[in-house]
């Protein structure tokens, strides 16, 4: 295995030895916000056991990050960064300009007219007050869990 939990930065953050700004978490996956995000709530979801590439995930625990990807970017509609859409990109090697060898789904908010405020995003890459993003991103998940549970009690006395 290439990496691991002494030498890879994201398998740090996984194990809770390195600092980051962790927005959900479960047994197999972490989701945080990117240090140099392009748009406010950029955020990371990685795998807790490390895996370099595409070629070294195992496929259900890719589909559960793109599922967690996919709640992400609903939650961050639903939240105060009232985001329109979202890219949601996985750079896999370094010729698809992977950086960090730890796999890693971006999940980046887009609005409706951002284009001037993506574009400096995307050369300042600056955080803006990360822990209210996280607050924020955090509330959009329990909005979503809600929702849930109310269409949940309505199909069960429908
Ligand atoms: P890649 O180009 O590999 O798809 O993206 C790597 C991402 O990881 C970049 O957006 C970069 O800002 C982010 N990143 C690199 N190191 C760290 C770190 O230590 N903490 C966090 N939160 N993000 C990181
Ligand atoms: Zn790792």
């Amino acid at each position: 295995m290439v990496g691991g939990v002494n030498d890879c930065v994201f398998c740090r953050i996984a194990a809770g030895q390195a600092p980051a700004t962790k927005v959900y978490e479960d047994d197999t996956l972490c989701a945080f916000l990117d240090i140099r995000p392009i748009a406010r709530g950029h955020t990371l979801v990685i795998p807790k056991r490390h895996a370099s590439e595409l070629a070294d995930l195992d496929a259900e625990v890719g589909a559960h990050i793109f599922r967690a990807g996919h709640r992400l970017a609903l939650a961050i509609r639903r939240s105060d960064l009232a985001a329109d859409g979202a890219h949601l990109v996985l750079n896999d090697g370094t010729a698809a300009f992977q950086t960090v060898p730890h796999i890693h789904l971006h999940v980046i908010p887009r609005r409706h007219g951002d284009k001037l405020s993506m574009a400096a995003g995307l050369l300042l890459r600056r955080p803006r007050d990360p822990q209210t993003t996280a607050a924020a991103i955090r509330a959009g998940i329990s909005a979503l869990e809600n929702e849930d549970e109310t269409s949940a009690e309505k199909g069960s006395k429908g």
